[in-house]
């Protein structure tokens, strides 16, 4: 049982000090700055648990990337997993404990280069999506987008880094609300018309974790954003980071998502008619 158990490091608090110790383990503050991540957290305290750096070797599309592997969590989301965790463990509930698990949202930031040497880094926050980046559909341009993030950042002298946010499915509704997106579009519905038609916002993806962590990697040093979405810089200027350089991030293009696209550019994108006309 305490093999079991020590696998998962929010419940063994010897594995934590281990972690803490090799300096494997911080919290920052909603300024990215590093705080004690032994002492407990104030009512209502913002903070973020970042656990890495991890190295992760990745291979994708015949290149190898060496990358450094960061795990992140909101830590009033973690403690909560704590707490209900304790409280299964107590009635020996190990198949709750997959739910349990999976219901935290653990964004991921992947490194490549030296972060302490950067100098204007090329940066990519990318929205989670299965379809697109996992089952590689074309619906959506994001597959592609990935691996040309990974691609150009490893490509590129100064370094950089992709932020993976893993709740903003679907621009933040959910995989099964996307779905249900998809039906209605099938039905002739554009994205955006199809989101109103569920009730549901045109874009509800909270980047306030994301600028948390470029923050705290970036320590207010410029840098170039993979993006098309002007929204997507203003929200992260709002969370308070700095010298942005947006860089245009066009490709996957495909008939398959051709209207997909159109529809993003009218709603904002800087998106150019040449640039729904790439294959
Ligand atoms: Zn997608």
């Amino acid at each position: 049982m305490v093999g079991f158990w020590g696998m998962f490091t929010y419940l063994d608090p010897t594995v934590r000090e281990r972690l803490l110790a090799q300096g494997k383990l911080v919290r920052v503050d909603t300024n990215g700055r590093a705080t004690g991540a032994s002492e407990p957290l104030l009512a209502g305290e913002k903070a973020m648990s970042i656990l890495g750096p991890i190295p992760l070797p990745i291979e994708r599309s015949g290149r190898k990337f060496a990358v450094d592997w960061y795990a992140s969590v909101r830590h009033t989301e973690l403690s909560k997993v704590e707490e209900l965790a304790e409280e299964l463990r107590k009635r020996d509930g190990q198949q709750s404990f997959a739910i349990l698990a999976s219901s935290m949202a653990v964004n991921s930031v992947l490194i490549l280069g030296d972060s302490a040497s950067w100098s204007n880094p090329l940066v990519r926050v990318h929205s989670s999506c299965v379809t697109g980046d996992v089952f590689g559909s074309a619906r959506c341009e994001c597959g592609p987008q990935f691996i040309a993030a990974l691609e150009r950042i490893g490509d590129d002298s100064a370094g950089g880094m992709i932020v993976y946010m893993s709740g903003h499915e679907g621009r933040g509704i959910g995989l099964w609300a996307k779905a249900a997106t998809y039906v209605l579009q099938d039905a002739g519905e554009d994205t955006y018309q199809a989101n109103r038609t569920l009730g549901l916002p045109d874009d509800s993806r909270d980047f306030s974790d994301a600028a948390v962590l470029l923050k705290y990697f970036l320590r207010d040093r410029p840098f170039r954003l993979l993006t098309n979405n002007p929204k997507k810089i203003a929200d992260l200027e709002n969370y308070g980071v700095r010298h942005i350089t947006p860089v245009k991030h066009v490709t996957g293009v495909s008939d398959a998502n051709r209207r997909y696209l159109a529809a993003k550019r009218d709603w904002g994108h800087k998106l150019d008619v040449e640039d729904l006309e790439r294959k």
